[in-house]
């Protein structure tokens, strides 16, 4: 799941306008990107970058077998999705009650009673849908999150119809062993095709942790163009993992995403310039030093 322009630019301190970030959008399909988060229906109070969250969806130009995603937090968003380019949606819950408490303004089970709602009007509405739980790996207030809390929320959103759980984690914290811990637990209760790792490359072992699931079994990641965004707790340090290095990696594990790695490359350089900031990701900094050369 390419989430660049919603994870990415949501916390980018740039504000990329709407005809650039409809291009970025296209761009990744372009390249093949069958999976992508396109933005949030979210107050713009809350994140002004994703304001023009309306526009973006009524004018991309949906491309067939591709699906685009939106975070939606409530029913106000839910109804504004209808007659855009959006075909599943997804929400955010975090396994600890003070990531709830400071990020959505609501406690675990106030917030996750809003989804109860949005989950309901989306079934009947035949709309896919996608947990996130974030902080599966730690939270920045509590510190360690009990594996228990995380797969007891995981039953609960599969059990409302989540296709799909995405596990975050939100502060880079994870490590090899314990991704290996959390995905056994989960796999006692979640089939290992409904699960999906959404991991932050802040401490510089996402791909690692990403190399142990897929070892497991897990088949879904989630990864941002050019690793856009930061993590919120820790200005200036990396956030999601960068696509072209996910790619880069299940290549050299023999696997076929269907993504040409170039267009990927060249679109993440793109936004690299209208965003005035050098990249985390790894082969864009050789793609970088390769395009200075040639000029
Ligand atoms: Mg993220």
């Amino acid at each position: 799941m390419e989430v660049g322009p919603r994870d990415g630019l949501q916390n980018e301190s740039t504000i990329v306008d709407t005809a650039s970030k409809i291009a970025f959008i296209e761009n990744l399909v372009d390249a093949g990107v069958k999976r992508i988060e396109v933005t949030a229906f979210v107050n713009p109070r809350w994140i002004p970058p994703l304001a023009d969250h309306h526009e973006v969806a009524l004018q991309v130009k949906k491309r067939p077998g591709v699906s685009y995603a939106a975070l939606v937090p409530n029913m106000r968003g839910y109804e504004r999705v209808a007659n855009t380019c959006i075909t599943e949606i997804s929400f955010v819950i975090a396994a600890s009650e003070s990531h709830n408490k400071k990020n959505l303004n609501a406690t675990t089970e106030e917030a996750f009673s809003r989804y109860v709602e949005v989950a309901a009007a989306a079934l009947r509405d035949k709309v896919p849908f996608r947990a996130y739980i974030s902080c599966a790996f730690g939270c920045p207030f509590e510190g360690k999150v009990p594996e228990q809390t995380v797969c007891d929320l995981a039953v609960r959103l599969r059990d409302l119809g989540a296709y799909e759980v995405a596990f975050g984690d939100t502060i880079g914290v994870a490590t090899p062993p314990q991704t290996r811990k959390l995905l056994d637990q989960i796999s006692k209760y979640l089939e290992l095709g409904q699960v999906a790792l959404h991991m932050h490359d802040t401490r510089g072992l996402a791909l690692t942790n990403i190399f142990v699931a897929q070892e497991m079994g897990v088949r879904s990641f989630d990864a941002a163009a050019g690793g856009l965004g930061g993590c919120p707790y820790a200005p200036g340090a990396s956030g999601n993992v960068a696509t072209e290095d996910l790619l880069n990696l299940l290549s050299g594990l023999g696997y076929a995403c269907g993504i040409n790695l170039d267009k990927v490359l060249d679109t993440s350089l793109h936004m690299e310039r209208i965003l005035g900031r050098t990249l985390p990701s790894k082969l864009l900094s050789m793609k970088r030093s390769a395009a200075t050369k040639l000029q």
